[in-house]
């Protein structure tokens, strides 16, 4: 009834506040919603209508039902044609509308309690407006405030201060990033030069137990940037594999996985220089390893 009524409501002030017509709406037992005739509408719009049903039903107009026949339904004007010709029942809202609705209503506008205006969407060039009404309404702002209440004790802090909180923790989070990317890029240096070290011909080959995709790329471009060398890469962690090299001719990176991954299940792709791939199980990943290491030095 609260929610019923509440569209009745809700609907005349679109057409007075917003000059826009109702054209369907829903009352479900979630929320509700109508669909109105325009193509945007700003927040400060938004606004100004919710506090106008808000007055509308604080003045507690009166809300009355009897029925009437065809020629004093056309005196009356209606919000819109009745579907019936005899025995019409008309809804009036004093001062409001006359509204020809079989449904159940409020006796005054006041025991809608209030009308919470949530939020909007566009639909097919018109707005949908989602709102709720009465206890629906409480509901919704003890749901609010339970989520607030939960960020209030995690963040330990007052409510008030909740985004300043999380401002902060976001330039903490910034600044641990480059300091994490820093010892990264430490870690490369001196792992690029182990690798270097270790290595026999001109194939580097290394299983990451941990790495990410990313990290592997940033850490194949040192050696491959200083020498002609090729680097074969595996993460066991999340099934990749990466190869690229620094030589100018020969092979071609990303159309040699392009040619054999469909082998080992593999997608993926890339450029000359560089390409990587996922597969499906680790040992997808370490058999197609195997077989570009051995492709590779048997040319
Ligand atoms: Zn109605």
């Amino acid at each position: 009834m609260q929610h019923h009524s509440g569209q009745h409501l809700l609907s005349a002030m679109c057409l007075e506040v917003c000059q826009a017509e109702t054209l369907s709406f829903h009352l479900g037992q979630d929320y509700a919603t109508i669909d109105i005739a325009r193509p945007d509408l700003p927040l400060d719009q938004l606004m100004m209508l919710e506090l106008e049903v808000n007055d509308q039903i604080y003045l507690n107009r009166k809300v009355t039902n009897y029925v009437v026949n065809q020629e004093q339904a056309a005196v009356l004007s209606l919000v819109k044609q009745p579907k019936v010709t005899d025995d019409i029942r008309i809804v009036e809202i004093e001062g409001i509308e006359y509204n020809a609705c079989g449904g159940t209503h409020v006796l005054a506008t006041g025991e809608i309690g209030m009308i919470k205006l949530l939020r909007v969407e566009k639909q097919k060039g018109n707005m949908r407006i989602y709102f709720k009404c009465g206890y629906r309404a409480l509901n919704e702002f003890n749901a609010g405030m339970e989520i607030l209440g939960s960020l209030s004790a995690r963040f330990n802090t007052a409510k008030e201060e909740i985004l300043d909180r999380i401002e902060k923790w976001d330039q903490e989070q910034k600044q641990l990033q480059a300091e994490l990317n820093a010892v990264k890029a430490e870690n490369d240096a001196y792992l690029a030069g182990k690798l270097l070290a270790d290595c026999q011909g001109s194939l580097i080959k290394h299983v990451f137990m941990d790495k990410s995709l990313k990290d592997m790329q940033n850490l194949a471009v040192k050696p491959t940037d200083q020498a002609d060398l090729v680097v074969l890469f595996v993460s066991n962690a999340d099934h990749k594999v990466l190869l690229a090299q620094g030589g100018e001719g020969g092979l071609a990176c990303g159309a040699f996985f392009k040619q054999h991954l469909g082998d080992y299940r593999g997608k993926g792709g890339g450029s000359d220089k560089m390409a990587q791939a996922g597969f499906a199980t680790r040992e997808d990943a370490e058999a197609f390893c195997h077989f570009t290491a051995q492709s590779l030095q048997g040319e």
